[in-house]
């Protein structure tokens, strides 16, 4: 015996060390495990038919983000975020031109939160999409004016994170840590530049949240590239299927060979 010879169902490759496992043990490499964008602690939960639905999903973000314009951009937290209000998709990434970044449906946003030090400072409410913006981030400074430490005392705050809910299977939260290090003081300058990032972070989510309220959002955004090839058959395999006709007597040898010049373009 050689022992267990164990394949990633996604890639093919024989696999080694460091290999994920789903909740019916089967193994997946790590290569896919990143490309799947699920946390690595929820994969031994996921039943590998999840999973496949989920490389289905991540297959089509690649696709979308071949036609991605980002109309809009924020930088909060390190993290870059755009969004395209034709695709009506948006991201946030660590890096500042992902190649193959998680996208997320302007829907799928259901709420924004502001906590300092773990509690929470200004809540969007969680009760409709269109009260996120007004809540938390409308108005003449809701952030500043929400804090409710900010004018009365100089305290030192260690975290201040901004949590977005969203409406998605394999990653209901984003965290975006805006005191990146260190501590600041309320109303001191690293705070100040922190409010300007949850500000513009605000802005950017409220813009989403709004264009998608106004328009309604077609069905099915991209077209599947499975239509096209209705139209365009192999012209091999139209040969073959020629052929067949040739040989069950449907057609006879003369137009067989001027079907087939035709396909292959002589
Ligand atoms: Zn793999």
């Amino acid at each position: 015996m050689f022992g267990n010879k164990e394949f990633c169902p996604f890639c093919g490759v024989k696999l080694g060390l460091g290999k994920y496992r789903t909740k019916e043990n089967i193994a997946i490499c790590p290569i896919c495990a990143k490309t799947l964008a699920v946390n690595h602690n929820v994969i031994p939960q996921q039943t590998i038919n999840c999973l496949a639905e989920r490389w289905k999903e991540r297959m089509m973000h690649l696709e979308v983000f071949q036609s991605f314009n980002a109309y809009r951009e924020a930088v909060a937290g390190g993290m870059y975020f755009r969004a395209d209000d034709k695709l009506k998709m948006w991201y946030a990434s660590k890096e500042k031109k992902p190649k193959h970044p998680v996208l997320f449906r302007f829907d799928e946003i259901v709420n924004v939160e502001l906590k300092e030090d773990g509690n929470t400072v200004t809540n969007g409410g969680g009760i409709g999409r269109s009260v996120v913006g007004g809540l938390l981030f409308g108005g003449a400074g809701a952030i500043a004016g929400g804090l409710t430490s900010s004018k009365t005392s100089k305290k030192e705050i260690f975290s201040l994170d901004i949590i977005i809910t969203l409406r998605n299977a394999y990653c209901n939260s984003l965290v975006v840590k805006l005191l990146t290090f260190g501590k600041c003081k309320s109303g001191d300058m690293t705070y100040n530049i922190c409010m300007n990032a949850a500000k513009e972070l605000g802005a950017f989510l409220e813009a989403i949240v709004k264009s998608n309220d106004s328009t309604p959002q077609p069905p099915n955004p991209p077209s599947s590239p499975l239509s096209s090839t209705d139209t365009q058959q192999d012209p091999m395999e139209q040969i073959i299927k020629y052929k067949e006709l040739l040989d069950k007597g449907i057609i006879d040898e003369v137009e067989f060979k001027r079907k087939k010049k035709e396909l292959l373009g002589l």
